[in-house]
């Protein structure tokens, strides 16, 4: 039997390309589905993240025009993460497969992800055969990142974004994580099960502007590291204990130099000391600042989004 397959697709803003972007998404399922490789409840699932545009409007006629479609909107912007875990628990099909609205995923890689799927893998990660289509600046500091991320211990598969395929068993397993900073594909390796990857090219965004500035991909790094990693502490604790090490061997110093009475007025060494310790006792406490917040944060178990409404089935 041909599986079922949902296609979440977050959308921030998108009223430009989501026309066509539906357009071509249920041509492919029609494709999938006449190829018998999944069955013909297959859906679109567009969750709106709070668009402040047309947005909503398209998903709503689309999803009166046809029943391949349906959609969620939330009552306000949650990020791209929180958005795809709002489209995630609305899955109810055997599998589902997450890809950006702005396609610059290739759909034809669907294909091969459900074929792995049906040779066994419960996940399957699409993966950028390289980074040209990115800018310079992009693909640096992501490359700058994941370095950074693995020797932190974070286990994430190299240049995957957010375009994969879980099966219904490993999508209960990631959902069962109940964490409310969202780093999806530092946590998806962490379900197991068996997995597979699934090459690609990565095209440019075909209409509209990127829905992530600056801003935004600094607080998803920042949530990826604190999120599964703790090694940024155990930095902070072996440094304090190399700079104890050496205050031992100032204070023996300082106190032999006063008992020999050649203790000068040391303007410059004491500024320096004052002013390089008072700098990394700020960014040591900026760390564990950031690790508060976010212990503050999980207690509080805030639902991460909210549904405003949904099309109707
Ligand atoms: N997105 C979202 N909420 C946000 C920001 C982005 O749902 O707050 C969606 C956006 O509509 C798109 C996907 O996340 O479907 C990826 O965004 P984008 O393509 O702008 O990111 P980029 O490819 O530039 O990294
Ligand atoms: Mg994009």
């Amino acid at each position: 039997m041909a599986p079922t397959l949902t296609i979440v697709v977050p959308c921030f803003n998108e009223e430009e390309s989501l026309p066509t972007t539906a357009e071509k998404l249920r041509t492919k399922l029609a494709d999938l589905e006449a190829e018998q490789l999944v069955s013909g409840e297959s859906r679109i699932l567009f969750v709106d993240d709070g668009s402040h545009d047309q947005t909503w409007a398209i998903i709503d006629e689309l999803a009166k025009a046809s029943s391949a479609y349906s959609g969620v909107k939330l009552s306000r912007n949650v990020g791209h993460q929180n958005a795809l875990i709002a489209g995630l628990e609305h899955v109810k099909t055997d599998i589902c497969i997450s890809i950006d609205a702005d396609l610059q995923d290739d759909i034809n890689a669907i294909d091969d992800m459900v074929r792995r799927y049906r040779l066994g893998s419960h996940v399957v990660y699409g993966v950028r055969k390289d980074r040209s289509s990115d800018s310079p600046f992009k693909r640096n500091t992501a490359q700058l990142f994941y370095r950074a991320m693995s020797r932190l211990g974070v286990e994430s598969v190299e240049n995957h974004a957010d375009f994969r395929l879980l099966s219904s068993e490993a999508l209960a397993a990631l959902l069962s994580m109940r964490e409310a900073n969202v780093y999806l594909r530092g946590m998806v390796p962490l379900v197991g099960f068996p997995a597979a990857c699934v090459y690609y090219d990565r095209a440019a965004r075909f209409a509209g502007q990127s829905k992530y500035p600056l801003k935004k991909m600094l607080a998803l790094a920042v949530n990826g590291v604190t999120s599964l990693s703790v090694v940024p502490l155990r930095i902070i604790a072996a440094f304090g204990m190399i700079m104890s090490f050496f205050a031992g061997l100032m204070s023996l110093w300082v106190i032999a130099a006063k008992l020999f009475g050649n203790a000068v007025p040391g303007w410059t060494s004491t500024n320096l000391i004052i002013v390089f310790m008072g700098g990394v006792q700020m960014l040591a406490l900026g760390v564990v600042g950031e690790y508060v917040g976010c212990i503050y944060l999980e207690v509080k178990r805030r639902p991460k989004y909210f549904v405003e409404k949904a099309t109707e089935a």
